[in-house]
């Protein structure tokens, strides 16, 4: 059954969560409005049992726990991981370039994005801006101009004849978005564009000299929708911020009788190697913070158990020969188990035993899913976190279509179902 309430605030958050920065916000105004309390990295810390806390780091990563108040630390904690970056195309630090009374905006394509998705569409911007408030005061702003204000033109059919047989996409030429037309006078300048939605989201700040941005183009359309009985989601973004959305939900509800932990962290769609990446110290951390003795630290992690939560393919319709025949995958049939011999996905036959029993539990029925033989297979955070911290994990996520395309689409009943398998994990006893 379509969970119609889940769905409609999962679109919320798609929608208002453009970027990590927004992303990461978002989780942390959510946490925080169900008793968690605000950490810093840079402050000393003091934990209680039976507390909930969210830590985020440079905007683009955040990690949430619930210190169990039944359990103690040896006991293991119950891990979700997701990321908050989605493929799209993000603005070069000098984005002005002007032609035929065009300001077009110098774009670098972020992660591994279906670009012909990006053409036509009504895109607008959303990103952070490093920017002096008054006494020289250097403020990390977060933007968002919503509403629809770029294009990416396609050329007509009348002067490309060859468009639908052989279509190559130039990323240097062909993909920056058209900003403004000089009707009369100058053209705005980007930097101008900025600063004026900078002083309209924040008329208490004296907006002065711009030195940086992290600026990124999204789609603009809500999510919605879509099949004769409403059967399919379409929307930006599903990929990863499904995942993000379920683990932040289930957390929240999971209260804090248990030993839980989120973490959602960025750069996922170019290797994770980063500051706030998967691979990033910030889980170590968190986690050295908690459990400070080393040798309580690895009975506990040896104890506990992650499930990585990242959107899986399901099987086009129109490309059955893309999947393995022996392994269909269809939307509205629960959360896909990803495996991969060659350990692109972290899941073993024990981690993925211990998923199937929690689908039993919570009555979900569950999807297996591996790469054709003879194509390469994607990868996640799963394998990095279970590297890092050596601790059991299950590869999993809702079945998708479409996966980095500028629209994706899941099944309207799959956010709930991979949802109540996630409330039965941060609920079981044991993993061990
Ligand atoms: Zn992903």
């Amino acid at each position: 059954m379509i969970n119609d309430f889940f769905n409609k605030e999962l679109f919320s958050y798609l929608q208002s969560s453009p970027t990590p920065f927004h992303a990461v916000e978002n989780i942390e105004k959510y946490l925080l409005r169900h008793n968690f309390s605000l950490l810093r990295e840079s402050e000393r810390w003091q934990l209680e049992r039976g507390q909930s806390y969210v830590v985020s780091r440079e905007n683009g990563a955040v990690i949430a726990f619930s210190l169990g108040k039944n359990d103690s630390s040896e006991q293991g904690f119950r891990i979700l991981a997701a990321h908050t970056d989605s493929p799209c195309l993000q603005i070069k630090p000098i984005a002005d370039i002007e032609g035929n009374s065009f300001l077009k905006l110098g774009v670098e394509v972020y992660g591994g994005c279906l670009l012909n998705s990006w053409f036509d569409r009504d895109l607008s911007l959303a990103g952070r801006v490093c920017c002096e408030t008054g006494n020289s005061k250097l403020d990390i702003l977060l933007i968002n101009f919503e509403r629809p204000m770029l294009t990416i033109p396609s050329v007509a059919i009348h002067l490309d004849r060859e468009a639908n047989k052989n279509k190559t996409i130039h990323q240097q030429y062909h993909l920056p978005p058209i900003i403004a037309q000089k009707i009369s006078g100058q053209l705005p300048s980007f930097d101008s564009i900025l600063k004026k939605q900078l002083e309209s989201l924040y008329p208490e700040k004296k907006i002065g000299a711009i030195f940086s941005f992290d600026m990124f183009c999204y789609d603009s359309q809500q999510p919605a929708y879509l099949g004769h009985n409403k059967e399919i989601i379409s929307g930006s973004r599903l990929d990863n911020l499904l995942s993000c959305f379920v683990g932040m939900t289930g957390l929240a509800a999971a209260g804090n009788s248990h030993n839980n932990l989120l973490i959602c962290s960025n750069h996922e769609e170019n290797g994770s190697v980063s500051s706030t990446g998967a691979s990033s110290s910030f889980i170590d951390s968190v986690l050295e913070r908690i459990i400070p003795d080393p040798v309580t630290r690895r009975i506990t992690l040896h104890n506990s158990f992650l499930v990585s939560m990242d959107n899986a393919h399901a099987t086009h319709p129109n490309f059955k020969d893309r999947s393995d025949p022996a392994h269909k995958i269809y939307l509205n049939k629960g959360p896909v188990i990803k495996t991969n011999a060659n350990q692109r996905y972290a899941t073993s036959s024990i981690s993925s035993a211990r998923y199937k029993q929690l689908c039993i539990a919570a009555n979900v029925t569950s999807q297996e899913f591996v790469m054709r033989s003879d194509m390469p297979c994607g990868s996640t955070v799963g394998p990095i976190i279970a590297a890092r911290l050596g601790i059991k994990t299950v590869d999993v996520g809702a079945p998708t279509l479409a996966m980095h395309s500028i629209r994706e689409h899941t099944g309207a009943e799959d956010p709930h179902l991979f949802y109540k398998t996630i409330c039965q994990f941060l609920k079981t006893d044991s993993f061990h």
